[in-house]
């Protein structure tokens, strides 16, 4: 008998047909003797549609109110999957963040998880009953309701996984896997049965969204055995026999089997949502970088990427990213301070994007670099901002190139699928 955490995200509880297909596959697991605790989404749209409510109120709704309503759509799912299961006569019980003692920080809209309450879930998982927690939220101290960040039913799944100590956290989305790059962008990309976490952390942060970045940094931190599968596939779970958890979805691990040959790139992820600002002609002195990015970072803004240039005739050039919500934002900071500084120019565009290859095989390997900047050449793909780290290549380029960038060094570095048709839903 296993203890098993289950999330589902939004699309996979998206229709009270999904759900009612959920509980059967809950069912099932239940049927076989194990103990499930199941972690949902809001269905899809949801989470989207209340936050527009929330701004068609003001444009800086106030967080705690905000939290107070985003983590509505949660409560929905719980009880509609606990009514599913119920009606298919197993014991259930739904459950919001708070009623399992999930405690955070009071950091509203991006709370962290500081303690959980196992205790009480395992009396009632020990009495052979299914929880159903809402994901995505919590409580602080003071009993107000937070929210986890955008995705964070994820990281639900796996503190409640840690917390309980299970055999496994299975996190059911509209994909079989997690695969070399995003399917919905390129068609060929193929399935991975096995990604490290650092590679899988490096994919999540630099923007391939299928797991909450969070959840993989505290699936790593507390060693949770992670699984990414599809709610769709109706065989995926069925057969419980031996080889089940070597063929099914895709397994994020510490070590990857060091017989097999390790590719040089795992995947290739791309983030949308980042713009680049530009000074040109800043005076080439100590404190220059300070004197640009504090005041964004005073306005809260977060920066990723930062080249400056070569100093030439005693002035030098800066560019950075941040995100695109917040591109007005930082330009008019910007504009401001260039002025105080002396900038011969400031400028930006929102309609970039940043692609980035990902491997640890990279550390053994030279050339990786100049095989990913000839394919771009080759299809004549201008590269504007460069980022290396041991593990990971970025590059920003324009937005209209997206796909073709990511296809060809798909292509590139050998990891297109040979046939057969991928997975994708919803
Ligand atoms: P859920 O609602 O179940 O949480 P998400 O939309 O958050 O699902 O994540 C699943 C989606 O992540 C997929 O539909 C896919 O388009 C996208 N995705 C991005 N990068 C990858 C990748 N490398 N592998 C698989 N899916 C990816
Ligand atoms: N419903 C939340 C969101 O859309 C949390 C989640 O789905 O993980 O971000
Ligand atoms: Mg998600």
């Amino acid at each position: 008998m296993a203890l098993i955490v289950q999330k589902y995200g939004g699309t996979s509880m998206g229709t009270p047909e999904r759900i009612l297909n959920v509980a059967r596959r809950v069912k099932r697991w239940h049927d076989h003797g194990h103990q499930v605790v199941v972690v949902v989404s809001a269905m899809s749209g949801e989470t989207n549609r209340l936050l527009g409510l929330a701004k068609a109120i003001t444009e800086s709704p106030d967080p705690r109110e905000l939290d107070q309503m985003v983590s509505t759509g949660e409560q929905v799912t719980i009880a509609m999957l606990a009514m599913a299961l119920k009606s298919l006569g197993v014991s259930a019980r739904s459950c919001t963040g708070g009623q399992v003692g999930i405690r955070t920080d009071k950091s509203y809209t991006k709370a962290r998880i500081q303690s959980i309450d196992a205790d009480g879930m395992h009396r009632d998982l020990n009495n052979g009953m299914v929880l159903i927690v809402a994901g995505f939220q919590g409580v602080d101290e003071d009993g107000n309701i937070t929210t986890l960040g955008r995705g964070g039913s994820d990281t639900t799944g796996v503190a409640l996984a840690a917390a309980l100590k299970a055999t496994e956290c299975q996190i059911y989305t509209d994909v079989d896997g997690v695969y070399t790059t995003d399917p919905r962008v390129a068609p060929k990309a193929s399935k991975l049965d096995r990604i490290t976490f650092e590679e899988m952390l490096e994919m999540a942060s630099l923007g391939s969204k299928v797991l909450q970045i969070r959840s993989v940094e505290f699936a790593g931190k507390y060693q949770v055995p992670l699984r990414v599968l599809s709610s769709f596939d109706e065989g995926q779970d069925g057969a419980f026999d031996a080889h089940w958890q070597q063929t099914t979805g895709t397994l994020i691990t510490t070590e990857l089997d060091s017989t097999m040959e390790q590719p040089i790139i795992s995947g290739i992820a791309f983030n949308r949502d980042e713009a680049k600002l530009t000074v040109l002609g800043v005076p080439d002195q100590p404190g220059v970088a300070l004197s640009l990015l504090a005041p964004i970072s005073d306005a809260n803004i977060e920066v990723d990427m930062i080249v400056q240039n070569v100093a030439e005739d005693g002035t030098t050039d800066f560019t950075f990213t941040v995100n695109r919500s917040e591109f007005k934002k930082a330009l008019s900071i910007l504009q401001e301070t260039g002025k105080a500084i002396n900038a011969r120019e400031v400028s930006g565009s929102d309609s970039i994007v940043k692609v980035s290859i990902v491997g640890v095989g990279m550390r053994s390997h030279a050339g990786v670099a100049t095989r990913m900047f000839r394919s771009l050449a080759k299809e004549n793909i201008n590269i504007q901002m460069i980022s290396t780290s041991e593990i990971k290549i970025s590059v920003v380029i324009d937005e209209n190139y997206l796909e073709l960038a990511v296809r060809s060094l798909h292509t590139e570095f050998e990891l297109d699928r040979e046939s057969g048709e991928s997975s994708v839903h919803g």
